[in-house]
């Protein structure tokens, strides 16, 4: 029986302890898993694989050990840390998922996105998206000093939390005829994404839409036991 995890949206940084000892804590109790599955936007922000900061370097321990341990873990880039690469993944044998990935999860092809390109009523964020995601782009970014990127993703989030608060809600959710064609063109009958934090289990027409939850007060996780699968919230 396959036992698996799948969680995103940690948003990862020095300000948030309290979420780095809920994860251990909650991947200890949990024991023994097969797969763990990292959604996106596990950190707050990325600057490269070379940093080397001490949060970096704590999570890298602790993926250690899961994987030590015999879980497999694979990690989808969220738009947050949309910089994170195979380098820093080896620290702890992970692998790297592109963008929309289809895998057996209860029995049943699914795919698996972080959530953002879901969000296709977001003109402005793909506009960046694409940008950020340009390779030439990533090369300059990476070629800058720690220093430089880490003031540079400050001036990101401030950006990016105030372009938040000034959309309307339905902008920030999925838009259900991408979800569809998505879906459709994958040949899936289940999608497992996150990104929107609206954890929910959406019924679909012969299908369903999962969305994983974000971590603050609470932490969100989908759990695959056989050909079960639950949708956990948990006290952090
Ligand atoms: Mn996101």
């Amino acid at each position: 029986m396959t036992q698996s995890l799948f969680i995103s949206d940690l948003h990862l940084s020095e300000d948030t302890p309290h979420i780095e000892q809920g994860l251990t804590t909650f991947l200890k109790q949990e024991g023994d898993i097969d797969r763990l599955f990292l959604l996106g936007d596990i950190f707050e922000a990325w600057i490269g694989d070379d940093d080397d900061s001490p949060l970096a370097q704590r999570f890298a321990d602790s993926m250690k050990r899961i994987s030590d341990s015999g879980a497999q873990i694979y990690f989808t880039r969220g738009n947050r840390d949309f910089l994170v690469g195979q380098n820093y993944l080896d620290q702890f044998g992970a692998t790297l998922l592109g963008d929309s990935v289809c895998i057996e999860v209860a029995g049943e092809s699914t795919l698996l996105m972080h959530g953002d390109l879901l969000c296709s009523d977001d003109i402005d964020y793909l506009a960046f998206r694409a940008i950020a995601h340009n390779p030439e782009w990533q090369a300059e970014m990476l070629s800058k000093s720690l220093d430089e990127r880490r003031a540079l993703a400050r001036q990101l989030r401030t950006m990016s939390k105030e372009a938040a608060s000034n959309k309307a809600e339905d902008i920030m959710d999925v838009n259900d005829d991408t979800v569809r064609s998505v879906m459709e063109e994958h040949g899936v009958t289940r999608l497992i994404h996150g990104h929107t934090h609206r954890p929910c289990r959406h019924p679909l027409q012969n299908a369903e839409r999962i969305v994983l939850g974000d971590w603050n007060k609470t932490g969100w996780c989908l759990r695959e036991q056989g050909t079960s699968l639950e949708l956990c919230e948990f006290s952090l």
